[in-house]
């Protein structure tokens, strides 16, 4: 049986259908109903919220996809969030950094500082050129022994090594003014959705467009509607989970399977007595032969902590044992802080996004020369199928705040449509 998430009455012939109540799904059934339309959110999952999801470990939340709200200054949910009193807080700008254990020294800090600022200015200056390339390519040669670190670490944000990452993506990248949320980011778009016109258990198979509106089809039978929007993730529509009929233009087919699998997962460790002082600091370990790919500690001032895992690693991951990530995560920080240090580490969970059939990939990445595949998709299809999610926004690509405003535009334009034929 389907489950329904909400008091309110579900239309049997919605003005719109919705495929997906991740973030993109929620903020465009939102603001579909603040038009004065009718919706249907049709979910894959028994859960909303898609990529966010927020679960309790000893009676902590703790997040296992989406954590920060990056880009606060054009996030529409940090928006949203101050409307509604949302117990948000800024997130430090300064993290640890160790060498070998111990905290660097200022000098060795400013170096890596430096290894940053450089990237960042050969980066952003480069991708004003009009031809695109991979985003490792400018990497100046100058940035010292820190450089390939400070790859790696835009490699692991970023879902890709920076070999495979469009240049021209990168200037819209902004780290600075995050916001994290108390009770997770998974628990705050749960709030956003609650209420909604949602379908659990509905997997959408088929959209068929051939005659007037469209005519969605999924394992808990057939609705009819005006438009459809669909949330449902690149790496999902490129194993054509959804038949459409008649088959998608060519050059939507080609944009679609032009974006590959960006992969970012949460090894959640629970470390009380970890050498990191202070809530959600991000630490850069250096000076042993592994380091870990990311590290963001004591989050929300707990003990616990994410050791993330890039593209590179997860995808050696795959090929062992379900603990490997775990005793991997184990073996770098005993490298750094000692044996001894770990004695209270428990493993809480490794996330595996790469694999769940509903998401196939953490965002979706644009390879280097396919900028404009993001453009291609934001165009209706026969004035009766738009394409939200995190992978279209330009400025917020891969984030959920990337996902609600394009939820949010293909709503509204639909809105206008919609009203503008009476
Ligand atoms: C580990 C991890 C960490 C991340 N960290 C951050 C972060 O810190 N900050 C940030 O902003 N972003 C982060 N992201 C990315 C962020 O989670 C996503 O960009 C965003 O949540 C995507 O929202 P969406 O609505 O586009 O897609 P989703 O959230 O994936 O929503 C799509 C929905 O469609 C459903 N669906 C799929 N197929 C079907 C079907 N056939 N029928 C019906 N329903 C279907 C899915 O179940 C899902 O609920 C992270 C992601 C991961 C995995």
């Amino acid at each position: 049986m389907p489950m329904e998430n909400q008091s309110m009455s579900t239309p049997q012939e919605p003005d719109v259908v919705i495929v997906g109540a991740g973030s993109a799904g929620i903020g465009a059934a939102r603001k579909l109903l603040a038009s004065g339309l009718s919706v249907m959110v049709l979910e894959a999952r028994d859960r909303i919220g898609g990529r966010t999801v927020t679960r309790s470990f000893k009676g902590h939340p703790v997040d296992l996809g989406a954590h920060w709200l990056h880009a606060g200054p054009i996030n529409p949910l940090v928006k949203l969030g101050f409307e509604r009193g949302e117990p948000l807080r800024r997130a430090p700008t300064k993290g640890h950094f160790h060498v070998r254990g111990k905290p660097g020294r200022n000098a060795q800090r400013a170096a890596l500082d430096r290894a940053f600022d450089m990237a960042d200015r050969a980066m952003t200056q480069a991708a004003k050129a009009r031809d695109d390339q991979a985003a490792a390519k400018v990497l100046p040669a100058g940035m010292g022994p820190l450089g390939k670190r400070v790859a790696e670490i835009h490699g692991l944000v970023s879902g890709r090594p920076l070999d495979e990452v469009s240049l021209h993506d990168f200037p819209s990248m902004e780290y600075a003014d995050n916001l994290f949320i108390a009770g997770g980011l998974g628990g705050y778009v749960a709030r956003l959705g609650k209420d909604l016109p949602i379908r659990l258990s509905t997997a959408v198979h088929a959209i068929d467009w051939s005659e007037q509106g469209v005519r969605i089809e999924s394992t808990e039978g057939t609705l009819r509607a005006k438009a459809v929007i669909v949330t449902t993730p690149m790496a999902v529509l490129q194993q054509d989970a959804i038949r459409f009929a008649p088959a998608l233009p060519n050059e939507v087919q080609q944009a679609i399977h032009g974006f590959t699998q960006g992969v970012y997962e949460h090894v959640i460790l629970h470390w009380p007595d970890a050498p990191f002082r202070g809530p959600d600091r991000l630490a850069t370990l250096v000076g042993t032969r592994r380091s870990p790919p990311g590290l963001l500690t004591r989050i929300d001032n707990t003990p616990f902590h994410f050791f993330e895992l890039d593209q590179p690693h997860a995808a050696h991951f795959d090929r062992r044992d379900a603990y490997a990530p775990a005793r991997f995560a184990r073996e770098i920080l005993a490298e750094h802080f000692g044996h001894r240090a770990l004695h209270h580490v428990s493993v809480m969970h490794a996330t595996a996004w790469r694999n769940d059939p509903w998401s196939r990939a953490s965002w979706a990445v644009v390879p280097p020369g396919l900028a404009a595949i993001r453009d291609v998709l934001k165009a209706p299809i026969g004035e009766r199928i738009w394409f939200a999610g995190e992978a279209l926004s330009r400025a917020q690509w891969g984030t959920a705040g990337g996902a609600w405003e394009e939820g949010e535009r293909a709503a509204s334009e639909i809105a206008t449509k919609l009203k503008a034929s009476g």
